[in-house]
């Protein structure tokens, strides 16, 4: 085996901290497996991000700085990508399971003759097997599964590990690159986000979660509220999205987003497994639910049983007092 490649996800001008969790975790196997870690960062500002990767324990950090793969346009990213596997010829390609690399990560395979083991919670390195536990079951279970394939890519599920620092001395490599823009099929003209959204739903520290139980206006001002006071971003189930109570993309679950805070409020929701298997993964989980036999109460780290309409404005106001 000759090295780990990171491949980094940037949003606003830093990597994502779901790939300094991968990072991390891929730093220790090639610790203890005696490999390289690279890192590999796109986009027109790569060189300024080389350092954070160094930060974070990959010696050569391979960058492709070209403002044609700003706008995660998938052909460009995936001619980089594969400029960068030709480089550096890694055993194992790792990345955080983000939208834009699950777009990206089939056809690069098909390219590069590689085997694919998406959406994983977890991954290691047993002789020359790539090994790896998949939720399946809308997460219900952990399937293990591996590859002895010569080059293989890996997405992992945020918050499936910590992120830590552990600075080297690191080098930026530039790796040529040259694609023609006027090649493209398909062009990103805009990135719409949802007026008012402050943090990134999947990347969030705090989430706080509506569910039907949030039932109107006065219900979501707060979960607003609670949302400002704890920095939190808003999540929800998908009964309550399908009132139009909140948007399409604060859905959490099996057919929404997968989130994995250090601290998430679920808000009148009652548990469903396709809506658990989106936010199982949190830290620390507060159930707020009228009824005592509510299944998010299995999962939950602590549960209130009352009216969210009685419980949030208290916990509301006791959490701005604390905070002040
Ligand atoms: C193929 C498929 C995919 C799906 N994907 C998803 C998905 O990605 N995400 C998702 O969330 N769902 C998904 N669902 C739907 C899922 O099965 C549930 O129907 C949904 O999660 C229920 O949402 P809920 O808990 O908000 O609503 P409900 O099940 O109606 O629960 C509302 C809860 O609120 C409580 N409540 C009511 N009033 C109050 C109050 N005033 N104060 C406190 N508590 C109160 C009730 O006791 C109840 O427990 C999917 C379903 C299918 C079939």
């Amino acid at each position: 085996m000759s090295s780990i490649l990171v491949f980094c996800s940037v949003q606003e001008n830093r990597i994502k901290r779901s790939s300094l969790e991968v990072m991390s975790r891929a730093r220790q196997l090639a610790t203890e497996n005696g490999l390289s870690l690279g890192a590999a960062i796109l986009g027109s500002h790569a060189s300024s991000l080389v350092s954070e990767a160094t930060a974070h324990g990959a010696s050569q950090v391979f960058t492709v700085s070209d403002p044609v793969l700003d706008a995660h346009v998938n052909a460009p990213v995936i001619a980089a990508l594969e400029g960068i596997l030709t480089t550096v010829q890694p055993r194992l390609m790792v990345a955080a399971s983000t939208e834009s690399v699950k777009d990206v990560l089939g056809a690069l395979a098909v390219r590069t003759d590689a085997a694919v083991l998406p959406d994983v919670a977890s991954f290691d390195l047993a002789g020359d097997s790539v090994v790896c536990e998949r939720p399946v079951m809308a997460a219900k279970k952990l399937a293990a599964t591996h590859t002895t394939h010569p080059l293989v890519f890996v997405s992992v599920r945020s918050g499936s590990y910590e992120a830590s620092e552990a600075p080297v001395d690191g080098e930026e490599v530039a790796v040529p690159f040259h694609f023609d823009p006027a090649t493209l099929g398909a062009t990103l003209k805009e990135i719409v986000t949802q007026a008012g959204d402050t943090v990134d739903l999947s990347e969030a520290r705090v989430v706080v979660a509506a569910g039907r139980g949030v039932r109107d206006e006065a219900g979501r001002a707060l979960v607003q509220q609670l949302a400002d006071i704890t920095g939190a971003a808003i999540g929800a189930s998908r009964a309550v999205v399908e009132t139009g109570l909140f948007p399409a993309t604060a859905q959490i679950g099996q057919t929404g987003k997968v989130v994995s805070p250090d601290l998430y409020f679920a808000i009148g929701i009652s548990g469903a497994v396709q809506h658990t298997a989106g936010m199982a993964n949190s830290r620390i989980i507060v159930a707020i639910n009228k009824d005592p036999d509510a299944p998010i109460f299995d999962v939950a780290t602590y549960g209130l049983v009352g009216d969210c309409f009685t419980i949030l404005p208290l916990l509301n106001a006791a959490l701005r007092e604390a905070m002040a």
